[in-house]
């Protein structure tokens, strides 16, 4: 049987080129890049060298990197920095669509004082930059808006809203984990002073990623204990991962623009064969969206019965909906969306990688077109 992993936005493989890199500083050079003696300054090298790759990646200056666990902590470390670094209280502005990686951090300043707008979208999940102008206030401390999302696909436009940010002399964070890699993404065009980015969904390991700082942005830490990433973040360098993580964004470099292109096609190609099995429709941004993402809901289905006949068939996607305590709940992005829970219960995410082929993408059509058909006679 064929099998056809569509779930890129999940997770990618480790690129071998990215796993060779990596393996020496799991042996010999294996020192901890705190220590004076040539084992520590070898593995110090090996993470300034790829800061240097991560930063050039994003247009930044290397001491504007700051290494972490993921982009999970990079969106932690941007709210709840910029609250710790703020005088008492203040008010934040994101989205309703945003990952629960910036979500949650909000809701929990929320319960400790702080207050948070978090801004409607329209139907293809586009934040509107009139809107974010409109809910400034004196005391507005972040702006967060992510570049693009992760289950629609559709890309903000951040540049305007950084512009907005930057008139009114607010930090302005943007979640990029989904774009750095696989669109262009510079922090200058942007106007963004925070931004948060993975290796493992541009394949790289996992478990580790970084938040780019403006140079000046007030941030405090949320790890202490360590003067690591220049007092940012404590905790001893996970080194084969940074270096991982590098080497990731070197390749992502070469491959971007015609990899884009090429997801691009593929997506477009893609979306028309879905749609023409019927009662099938678009969620996101026709065009202003991840070249890789293509997220749709079927009319009378259920999302869970799909992915299961999809996976029997050798066929990897995902849900746009939760499944909790039995009860389908739609996910907090389709609601933004305004699908009605019906539609939204049938949603299914396809991502594509730097493997996917059109033979898969076929393969796929025609599989859904048999689990249709078997669920409508019913
Ligand atoms: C995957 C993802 C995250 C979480 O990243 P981790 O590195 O897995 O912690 C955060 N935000 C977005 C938009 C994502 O897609």
């Amino acid at each position: 049987m064929r099998r056809v992993y569509l779930d890129h936005a999940a997770t990618t493989p480790v690129d071998p080129r990215v796993l060779e890199a990596m393996l020496p500083y799991f042996r010999e050079r294996f020192g901890n890049a705190g220590s004076i003696h040539a084992w520590g300054q070898e593995a110090r090298g090996a993470i300034d060298h790829a800061r240097e790759i991560v930063a050039a990646t994003i247009g930044a200056t290397p001491s504007e990197i700051v290494f972490t666990s993921g982009a999970t902590e990079a969106d932690n470390l941007a709210i709840l920095g910029t609250a710790l670094a703020s005088e008492g209280k203040g008010h934040i502005i994101t989205t309703r669509i945003e990952h629960h990686a910036v979500l949650e951090p909000c809701r929990f300043l929320e319960s400790r004082g702080f207050e948070v707008t978090y801004l409607p979208v329209d139907r293809y999940g586009l934040v509107d930059p009139d809107e974010v102008r409109r809910a400034i206030r004196p005391d507005t401390i972040l702006i967060s808006v992510m570049h693009a999302n992760n289950e629609i696909g559709t890309i903000e436009p951040i540049e305007e809203i950084g512009a907005i940010a930057r008139e009114h002399g607010i930090p302005f964070h943007t979640d990029a984990t989904q774009t750095v890699g696989i669109l262009p993404v510079h922090v200058d065009a942007l106007k963004v002073d925070l931004l948060s980015m993975s290796a493992h969904k541009r394949y790289g390991p996992k478990g580790v990623g970084a938040l780019y700082v403006r140079q000046g942005t007030p941030i405090a830490p949320i790890l202490r204990g360590g003067s690591q990433e220049r007092n940012r973040r404590a905790g001893t360098e996970n080194v084969p991962a940074i270096v991982g993580f590098g080497k990731a964004m070197e390749i992502a470099q070469e491959v971007m623009a015609e990899e884009a292109a090429t997801l691009t096609r593929l997506r477009d190609r893609f979306i028309t064969a879905l749609l023409s099995l019927g009662e099938v429709t678009l969620n996101g941004h026709p065009t202003c969206r991840l070249p890789n993402n293509v997220n749709v809901s079927f009319k009378g289905m259920d999302s869970e019965s799909i992915l299961l006949a999809l996976d029997l068939r050798g066929v990897a996607a995902s849900s746009g909906s939760a499944c909790t305590s039995g009860t389908l709940e739609p996910s907090h992005v389709l609601e933004a969306i305004g699908l009605p829970p019906e539609i939204a219960a049938g949603t299914v995410r396809f991502s594509m990688g730097r493997a996917t082929t059109e033979e898969d993408l076929d393969y796929v059509v025609e599989a859904l077109s048999e689990i249709l058909e078997l669920a409508r006679v019913r």
